[in-house]
């Protein structure tokens, strides 16, 4: 079967899914929604591993080590051990922020190292990358363009809930990297003008859970199942039916991530 929407960055591992978790994911995949769990340090990578493989299909996993969890050691043995199970479908979500961890040179510098790590370890594995940017992107494009000969020649990655310039979307654009959106392209208008200049084949959908719902359900837990609003917000923005845009952001996530 085919999934009608998937969404690429969630988190319905982390503990606010607890009580109701096979409950979530369940009323997504009714739904005909996909979803790739992200892990953010070894514990939440190894979560989001088990529940994959827990679910026949639909559901994916990643595995790496956040940047604002940079406090935490990024083992590289560990995690490629962990990374070559068949439902690990990308390396993240890494990169580097330093709206959350104010900048501090040693700070940057272990967000760098553990970043360069996990681009080493996609480009061991083939897989493509999750990227988590905020305030940083200078920095992770000059890394990316060095890196340049280890990324994957077609899709090296995605970066998700994108917050960099239309000049940062064009240089990520020419190294092959493709954008995810969340909840907040329904509340917040800058996002419109980046949107139209990314072409649809590059775009993919997200919630992000539990965090940042959508403004129908604002303030709210988010869920797998809400993507449904982000995907109808992008149609609006780029004038397109909705079965457009879930076509085209299913197809880029298949061929992205591999989903199979
Ligand atoms: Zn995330």
């Amino acid at each position: 079967m085919k999934p009608r929407l998937i969404d690429v960055h969630t988190h319905t591992q982390f503990a606010e899914f607890d009580i109701d978790r096979d409950a979530v994911i369940c009323r997504a995949l009714d739904a005909g929604i996909w979803m790739i769990n992200v892990g953010t340090d070894r514990r939440m990578s190894e979560s989001a591993i088990g529940l994959a493989s827990k679910y026949e299909i639909g559901v994916f996993a990643t595995a790496g080590l956040h940047p604002t969890e940079i406090h935490k050691k990024f083992d590289y043995d560990f995690y490629k051990k962990l990374a070559e199970a068949p439902k690990v479908v990308a390396i993240g979500e890494c990169g580097l922020d330093y709206y959350r961890v104010a900048k501090h040179k040693t700070r940057n510098l272990k967000q760098k190292k553990a970043f360069e790590a996990q681009i080493e370890l996609a480009h061991k594995l083939k897989k493509p990358l999750m990227i988590h940017c905020r305030e940083a992107f200078t920095d992770l494009i000059k890394m990316l363009q060095v890196s340049r000969s280890k990324l994957r020649d077609n899709n090296p990655g995605v970066c998700h809930f994108f917050s960099g310039s239309i000049e940062d979307a064009q240089k990520l654009m020419d190294l092959g990297f493709s954008f995810s959106f969340g909840g907040v392209i329904t509340f917040a208008r800058e996002y419109e003008k980046l949107i139209k200049f990314i072409s649809l084949d590059r775009i993919l959908l997200e919630t992000d859970a539990p965090y940042v719902a959508p403004a129908l359900y604002r303030g709210k837990r988010n869920e797998p199942l809400y993507v449904e609003e982000i995907a109808k917000k992008l149609a609006k923005i780029l004038d397109k039916d909705f079965e457009e845009i879930a076509e085209a952001t299913t197809k880029n996530a298949i061929r992205i991530f591999g989903l199979a």
